[in-house]
Order: C-alpha cells, then sequence, then structure tokens
C-alpha cells in the first residue's frame, strides 16, 4: 500500500473467433513492454457475438505458446452462454451462465470446461466469470475442481477467504492513476479502432513501472484473509457501481438497447 498502486493486465473474451488482427498488435505491444496479461480463454465458445472473425484453427496452440510465456490463462466460464437473469456475488450484469444454476449443473459445466483446458495441456490459473456473474455454488465447484484463484470484486489488494480461495480484485475498464491499492484492468478488444490501441500502447508505457502479473500476486509471501477494511471499500465501490449500472440501464431502456 506505501509503496504506490499496482496494475493487472487482462483481456476477456479470447476464442478462435475473436478479433486476431487487433490482437496481433496488442499481442506485440504487450510482448515489447514485457507485459504479462490475464487471458480470459471460453473453453468451447458458443457465443456468436464473439465470433467476429475467422477462427484461428491453431487457437490451442496459441494458449499454450502465451501460457509457456507466463502469461496467465484463466477459465472464462464454458461456452459463455448467459441462461440466467442472475448478477450473482459481484452485481454488475443481470445474466450468467452459472448463478443462479443448481450446484449439481455448475459443477457439470465446470467439470467440462477444465477437462477441454486439460485435454489441450492448458492449465486454468484463474477463475474469469463471464458477464462477472457467478454464486457460492460455483466458487465451491472450482475448488473442487482445483481452481483456487478467482479474478474478480471491488477490492483494494488480493486476498483469500476462509475457504482458501484467493480473490484478485477486479475494477477499471482502462487505466487510470490511483495512489495505492492492487488494480485490474479488463479489456474487451474485438471492437478495438487503430486509436484504442494507441491508448493501449500510451497507457502500458505510462504505467509499465507499475503493472506487475498475476503469478507475483498469487506468490506474495503475504496475502491476508479478508478483513474488514476490504469489506467496507468493496462496499463502497460495489455501490458507486451500482448506481452507476441502474443509471446505464435506464439510460439503455429509453435508447432500446442492452447493456454491453
Ligand atoms: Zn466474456
Amino acid at each position: 500500500m506505501i509503496d504506490g498502486a499496482r496494475y493487472l493486465v487482462r483481456f476477456d473474451d479470447i476464442c478462435p473467433g475473436m478479433n486476431w488482427t487487433v490482437w496481433q498488435q496488442i499481442e506485440q505491444i504487450l510482448a515489447d513492454a514485457d507485459v504479462r496479461p490475464m487471458l480470459a480463454v471460453v473453453p468451447s465458445n458458443e457465443d456468436a457475438n464473439l465470433d467476429v472473425g475467422p477462427r484461428e484453427e491453431r487457437f490451442w496452440e496459441r494458449v499454450r505458446g502465451w501460457q509457456a510465456r507466463g502469461w496467465t490463462i484463466g477459465l472464462h466460464g464454458y461456452q459463455h452462454r448467459y441462461v440466467t437473469r442472475e448478477a450473482g456475488l459481484i452485481g454488475i450484469n443481470d445474466r450468467s451462465e452459472f448463478a443462479g444454476l443448481p450446484a449439481a449443473e455448475q459443477a457439470d459445466k465446470l467439470k467440462r470446461a477444465v477437462e477441454i483446458f486439460r485435454a489441450e495441456s492448458v492449465r486454468p490459473e484463474v477463475w474469469i466469470a463471464p458477464a462477472h456473474s457467478f454464486d457460492a455454488a460455483t466458487v465451491a465447484a472450482l475448488q473442487d475442481l482445483g481452481v483456487d484463484a478467482i479474478s474478480d470484486g471491488f477490492f483494494l489488494s488480493a486476498h483469500r477467504d476462509e475457504r482458501g480461495m484467493l480473490w484478485v480484485p477486479q475494477q477499471m475498464w482502462s487505466f487510470r492513476y490511483r495512489p495505492f491499492g492492487l488494480w485490474t484492468v479488463c479489456y474487451h478488444h474485438n471492437g478495438w479502432t487503430a486509436a484504442d490501441l494507441r491508448r493501449f500502447a500510451a497507457d502500458v508505457a505510462a504505467y509499465r513501472a507499475r503493472i506487475t502479473d498475476f503469478a507475483a500476486v498469487a506468490s506474495a509471501p503475504y496475502i491476508r484473509r479478508r478483513s474488514w477494511q476490504d469489506t467496507l471499500v468493496s462496499t463502497l465501490l460495489h455501490s458507486t457501481r451500482t448506481a452507476k449500472r441502474q443509471l446505464r440501464r435506464t439510460l439503455n431502456r429509453v435508447a432500446g438497447k442492452q447493456p454491453a
């Protein structure tokens, strides 16, 4: 806390049909700056919204290559298909592939997801829920499958919960200056323009000295058990997000569209 803020970089919706043209450039920026991001990989994508271009036939080879370089591979759901209207523990979006489903059904989906990773020799290092939506049954099933870290939540630092699950916070969608704390910046690159790429490159350069990686966070010698400070900050940040979400939902309703 005293030595300033730290940032993690995360890219969601990594799948064979994503925007590879933009991704090539992002990958170059990350490699040049020696930044090790977290990549949320969809095991078996069935969300047509994520299929924006030609499929990469060597997809899993690419994923193995990233993991071999020390980039963190996250389990991003199973099929990225929203089947409930539940916001789950985090409460950002009212849609989920998991939250609200019976525990056995969730466990079955997660088992299939992890099996795909393992069949492709990819280690699921961290859970990254589609739409940030999952519940206590999801967390329990993940632990049973040996996935013991989560990237989500409005906290100021990483902590372990009473079951030993590591929670690494995720609270930003672009770099912002913060005086202290651990911040994960989450990106979705499919719709990026040249201007978005330029801004990303500039932010990576500006914040480089403050950017860490998941392995460094997870192996920190001392990670707190969740304390009252975290709970307090979580509540404060969360209520801000909830207020924004309600506002956005109202605006979207007026505009006649679903929130992104
Ligand atoms: Zn997603």
